[in-house]
Parts: structure tokens; sequence; C-alpha cells
């Protein structure tokens, strides 16, 4: 029987991965739907080649174009954010790849019906992780961490008890600024906070690993998907990528995860998850890598890391604040309208000003973040260079 599966965010970075290895194992998976923001050719493309049935364009404007490039293929053409939330429900593994808020309804959505889920896009957890957790206890759904350090976590962890874990540890490459200086970081232009020195990802995930608040976000995720407290989760920089995370047990023991630095290792994982399945990614040459270097974060050129700390500790709608500011500085900063440092400044500045009261539903998650950007698009405004 081959497992029925739904793609959010087919035409991104981990989208692409995803597809890389559901058609190198075409007799494993069959492709429920597709999905993306705004590329119509791509998303057809996409079904097209997968034999998809149903493909969601997000951008409502799109719908017409969608139809006429699967005019014949039999696969259904849908748009708008209804659509979006309902494409998975014909999957029984969803995999989660839309970047940022705009994916939380959809993961949502999928946790209810109790799917099991992939998930990569992080910003769903870090804005809804109380309530996104207590609905998959209620619906039986499986969360799979895709993300390399929670995917690395979740395959140290290999079923233990969380009373057996005295700390986690989240590995971070450094980002293109590792060793910068600060003035050098504070000249930064988005070209060379995209160009991550490891990992080939989406722009936003790239600005967030070059401010560190990928980090941050993924401390907030970790916080969520493995429930434990904040004292108990390190970061810990590792310039090679090759230890995606560990875990230190109560007894002293320490367990780790390594790899290339190949997405498709942590999304073939979640796909075959309880099975393995082959990948084409580099196997690890540890005589020719021959060394392993780690570091503490420095705080101080990278306070994205400390801001995302601090939302985690203050809890409530702390961290959907956080995530919403800078999805807006990110783009901010990518257009061209703010700095580098700018980031952060925003991101503090947001945190500072307002401190809403914990959300209850998904709609006051929401209006949390719609709120937040409008200040910080304002607060931007005031800012630009
Ligand atoms: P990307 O920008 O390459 O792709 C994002 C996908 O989401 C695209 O298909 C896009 O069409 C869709 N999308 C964007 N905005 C949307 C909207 N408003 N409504 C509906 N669809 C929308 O991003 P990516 O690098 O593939 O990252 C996806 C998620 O995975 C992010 O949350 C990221 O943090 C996480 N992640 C990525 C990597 C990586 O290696 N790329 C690693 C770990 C985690
Ligand atoms: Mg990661």
């Amino acid at each position: 029987m081959r497992r029925k599966i739904a793609i959010l965010g087919a035409t991104g970075s981990i989208g692409k991965s995803t597809l890389d290895l559901v058609e190198r194992n075409p007799d494993r998976f069959e492709v429920a739907a597709v999905t993306a923001a705004t590329n119509a050719e791509a998303l057809a493309a996409i079904a097209r080649r997968t034999r998809a049935t149903l493909a969601v364009i997000a951008d409502e404007s799109r719908l017409g174009q969608l139809k006429e490039l699967l005019a014949g293929s039999g696969c259904r053409a849908e748009a708008g954010d209804a659509a979006l939330i309902a494409a998975s429900a014909e999957a029984e593994l969803v995999i989660a790849a839309i970047v940022g808020c705009a994916g939380l309804r959809p993961v949502m959505a999928a946790v209810d019906a109790g799917k099991t889920v992939a998930l990569a896009n992080k910003e769903a957890l870090v804005t809804a992780g109380e309530l996104m957790t207590r609905a998959a206890d209620a619906s039986g759904a499986t969360i799979l961490p895709v993300d390399s350090e929670h995917n690395a976590i979740f395959q140290c962890l290999a079923g233990a008890r969380i009373e057996q874990v005295s700390r986690i540890i989240l590995t971070a490459s450094g980002g293109p600024f590792r060793t910068a200086a600060a003035e050098t970081i504070a000249a930064a232009t988005p070209a060379q906070a995209v160009a991550h020195p490891n990992w080939s990802m989406g722009a936003k995930i790239s600005v967030d690993s070059a401010t560190l608040m990928n980090k941050g976000l993924e401390l907030i995720e970790a916080r969520y998907l493995f429930r434990l407290p904040s004292q108990r989760i390190d970061v810990l920089i590792h310039p090679q990528s090759v230890v995606h995370s560990l875990v230190e047990f109560v007894d002293g023991s320490v367990l780790a995860q390594l790899g290339a630095a190949d997405m498709r290792i942590p999304i073939a994982f979640a796909l075959a998850w309880p099975d393995r399945i082959e990948t084409p990614a580099q196997r690890l040459d540890l005589a020719a890598i021959a060394r392993l270097d780690f570091e503490q974060p420095d705080l101080g050129r990278f306070p994205a890391l400390r801001l995302a700390r601090e939302a985690l500790e203050a809890g409530g709608a702390a961290p959907i604040v956080l995530n919403a500011a800078n999805e807006v500085a990110v783009a901010g900063f990518l257009a061209g309208r703010l700095a580098f440092p700018d980031i952060a400044g925003l991101v503090g500045d947001a945190l500072e000003q307002a401190d809403p009261p914990a959300p209850h539903s998904i709609e006051e998650v929401l209006e949390i973040d719609r709120a937040t950007r409008s200040r910080v698009e304002a607060l931007m405004k005031e800012t630009c260079h």
C-alpha cells in the first residue's frame, strides 16, 4: 500500500527535497495534494509530474492560470485560505513546509484531523506550541520533526522517557557571520546574509540563520516538541554542521546524530518513520572532515538568540510577538528597507512594547500575529534608512 501524502509548500526548498525523495520511491508514496503561495507554473509542473490529485495555490488571483495549466491532467485546482487548510484532507502523511506563520492553520487542521505531520514549518509550533501539542494529544496526531536538530534529537531519544533526559543540546552552524566583527555584521547585505556556509535553504530561514534567530525559534520549537523547560535546552555553535544535535541522559551518557548537511536525511526519516529509506545524501567521511569544533554562542553579536530565550521564558504570547516581528523585519531587510542589526532591534522593541495575554485559540494567535505585524510595519517606517 502506498502512503498518501500532502506537500504543503511544495515549491520551496524543503518541498523540493521532499519531492526528490518521493520520486525516488514511487512504490512507497502517492501524492494526494501539493500547495504553493503564488507560483502557478511551478506548482502545476509539480502536480503533473507527481500525478497529484489536488493542487492549491494560496493566491486566489492565480486560480485561472493554475486551472489552465492543469487542464486535462486530472488534477483539481483550488485557491485561497480555506482550500489550503483543507488540502491535507485526503492524505495520511502531511509534509508541513510552508514558511512562516502562514502555515499555522493548515498545520493545525492536519493535527486536529489526527494525521502524521512531518513538520518543517517551525513558526507554526513557535506561535502555537501549547495549542498544537494539546490538539495532537486529543486527536492522536503524530508530529515528526523535520528540522535537522529536532530530527536528530528525536532519533537520539528513540522512545526514551523524558525523565531520563537531563538536557538537550541544539547545535548551530553559527551562520555566515560567525567569526565576523560587530561592525562587519552591521553592514551585512541581504546577499551576504543568505549565503549560508553549510546549508542551502529558503531566504527567510537563511537570514534567520545569520542572525541566530533560527536557533532561537528552534529553542522554542524544542520546548514544545520535547516538553522540556528552557533551562534544559542548550545551544552550542558547531561550524561544521556534522553533529546535528545531542541528548544528555541523567546517567551522563550523551547521544548525538551525525550526517551530511543534507535536508533529505531528516526528511527521509520523517517520510519513512518508523522505517528507513535510502537517500542519495553524501556519506560522512570523518577522516576527511578530521576535526569537529564547538563553541559557546556570542549573545552580544547575536542578540536575536537572547531575545528568543527571553520570549520562551516569558511564555504567553511573547513567542508570537517575537516571530511576527521577526518575519516583518526579515522581509524588510531582504527588501533593502532595514540594516541587518535592525532585525533584532525591531524584535526587541516589539517585545518591549506589547505583552498581550496568552492566546486560548488559533484565532487569538492569529490576532496577536496581525496586531504585531502592523505595529512593526509602523516601527519600520520610522527606522527606515
Ligand atoms: P521556502 O521559502 O523555500 O519555501 C516556502 C514554501 O511555502 C513555498 O512553497 C511557498 O510557496 C510556500 N509559502 C510561502 N508563503 C506562503 C503563504 N503565505 N501561504 C501559503 N504558502 C506559502 O522555505 P523553506 O526553506 O523550504 O522553509 C520552509 C519551512 O521549513 C520554514 O518554516 C523553515 O524554517 C523550515 N526549515 C527549512 C529548512 C531548509 O533547509 N530549507 C531546514 C529546517 C527548517
Ligand atoms: Mg534547523
